[in-house]
């Protein structure tokens, strides 16, 4: 801890993506996981370097701590490589490959062509060429070109500079805000600082879309439309009106989010969001369940509820915070939603005791989704209770490229939230030197801090 970049440069490292460094070579500093676990190092190591004509590398401003972070720290990642860490970041071009310029073909994305030296970006979290069929269709978390920053694969952004592989398809250019949603003039988001900026890069679009996919999914979507499903797959012109008839007491979506970390918030912050914006559609009542067993996560979550104002969080429905051990909350859950169980879980924690309360607090015919990463362990139940339950289930990264320009959308309007640090109701916690970085895992693993940014260059 603490000590500065002159002391560490010229040390003998084992930082796999550098050879030891010698005084004249140039280095830059980071954050290095050492296997087993609970060991990561601040340290000098090599330079990045363009190694394809489609890489940039990025001076960062600011990299972010994230929960998937603790998965590799915890040593559940089944890693046994030394990399650096890091998977969210926000910065400025440093260097182009020779596949950037003007006279590059229109048919590539657009950054080929755009991109300069000195630009201000965010990077997705993983690299996507948009350019195969899987990054076209938009699940640009699994392009086969895809990999993810902090990992034995691709260094990360916790540290000074970093490598970004098909760059033109993984940073977006906040310099042309309109690039990527037609109404984020350059106007509407000058005021908005890199630390806010920076949950672009995961949580907030991962936050939304387990939003996106709660809300939107058939089961749900009957709920708050009040068309009951399979029913309303088919024309309903010419069938018995009764046979799917709901009333006003039936059309009540009730959602329990599992997990109040800082994906967690970004999550009921985007299914407010869109709740507001469905309300303009249907009339529907909802009531949204946010558990954690984490008081001080309990607390944020309530108090980003309360900074919110009317009609921006629905006029027509609340959220109650609920902690306790996990019997007692399942308890609640079902006592509140008269014994049927929830319409639908946002589980947002990667823990089978997440995934087992899901699974007892959801409905028949309710819907799962799990934005959380799992681990090795087998998912706590079996088939036949699946089926028992009629249950469906969404698994997975999000693919931020997808949902990237709504997410902005939302981080402009929720700067209550997302803009300030370090307050009651403020998404980030704190910004810290790199050097931090050690203190900040242990504190983050242990739940005693939220959201935290490291400043590399402090
Ligand atoms: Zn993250
Ligand atoms: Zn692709």
């Amino acid at each position: 801890m603490g000590m500065g970049m002159s002391c560490l440069v010229g040390m003998v490292l084992s930082h796999p993506s550098c050879t030891p460094t010698a005084m004249t070579q140039e280095t830059h500093r980071t954050v290095c996981w050492y296997p087993p676990s609970f060991d990561v190092r601040v340290e000098d190591v090599a330079m990045p370097r363009i190694e394809h004509p489609d890489d940039a590398v990025v001076k960062v401003t600011l990299g972010g701590l994230c929960g998937s972070d603790l998965h590799i720290y915890r040593g559940h990642g089944g890693i046994d490589k030394v990399h650096t860490c890091g998977h969210e970041f926000i910065g400025t071009v440093h260097k182009l490959g020779d596949n950037y310029g003007s006279n590059q073909a229109d048919i590539r994305p657009s950054l080929y062509k755009n991109l300069k030296v000195g630009d201000r970006v965010v990077a997705a979290f993983t690299v996507s060429c948009g350019e195969c069929h899987v990054c076209h269709v938009g699940y640009t978390c699994r392009c086969p070109h895809g990999l993810l920053f902090g990992s034995p694969f691709l260094n990360g952004g916790q540290a000074q500079y970093v490598r970004v592989p098909k760059a033109g398809a993984t940073l977006f250019n906040l310099e042309n805000p309109e690039s990527i949603l037609k109404s984020l003039t350059p106007d509407k988001i000058k005021h908005i600082n890199d630390a806010s900026l920076l949950i672009l890069s995961d949580i907030l679009p991962t936050g939304l879309f387990g939003a996106v996919q709660t809300l939107n999914h058939p089961k749900v979507k009957a709920i708050w439309e009040g068309k009951g499903w399979p029913g309303v797959f088919f024309s309903d012109a010419d069938a018995d009106p009764s046979a799917n008839a709901m009333n006003e007491e039936d059309k009540f979506l009730t959602i329990a989010l599992v997990g109040l970390g800082p994906v967690g918030i970004c999550a009921l912050v985007s299914l407010l969001d869109l709740i507001w914006n469905l309300e303009t559609r249907s009339k529907f009542r909802y009531r949204i369940v946010a558990v954690d067993l984490l008081e001080s996560r309990r607390n944020k979550a309530q108090a980003v509820y309360d900074r919110i104002q009317h009609p921006d969080k629905g006029k027509n429905g609340d959220v109650v915070v609920l902690g306790g051990d996990l019997g007692e909350l399942k308890e609640k859950v079902m006592e509140w939603t008269g014994g049927v169980g929830v319409t639908a879980v946002l589980e947002a924690v990667g823990h089978a005791d997440a995934l087992e309360l899901a699974f007892d607090v959801v409905r028949t015919f309710g819907a799962i989704t799990s934005i959380g990463v799992h681990g090795a362990v087998p998912i706590p139940f079996t088939g036949r209770q699946a089926y028992n339950k009629n249950i469906s289930f969404d698994f997975g990264r999000c693919p931020v490229r997808s949902m990237l320009p709504r997410a902005f959308e939302i981080l402009v309007k929720r700067q209550d939230v997302f803009g300030e640090i370090g307050t009651e109701s403020s998404l980030i916690d704190r910004v810290v030197p790199l050097n931090q970085a050690p203190e900040m895992y242990r504190k983050f693993e242990k739940g005693d801090v939220g959201k935290v940014l490291f400043d590399p260059w402090k």
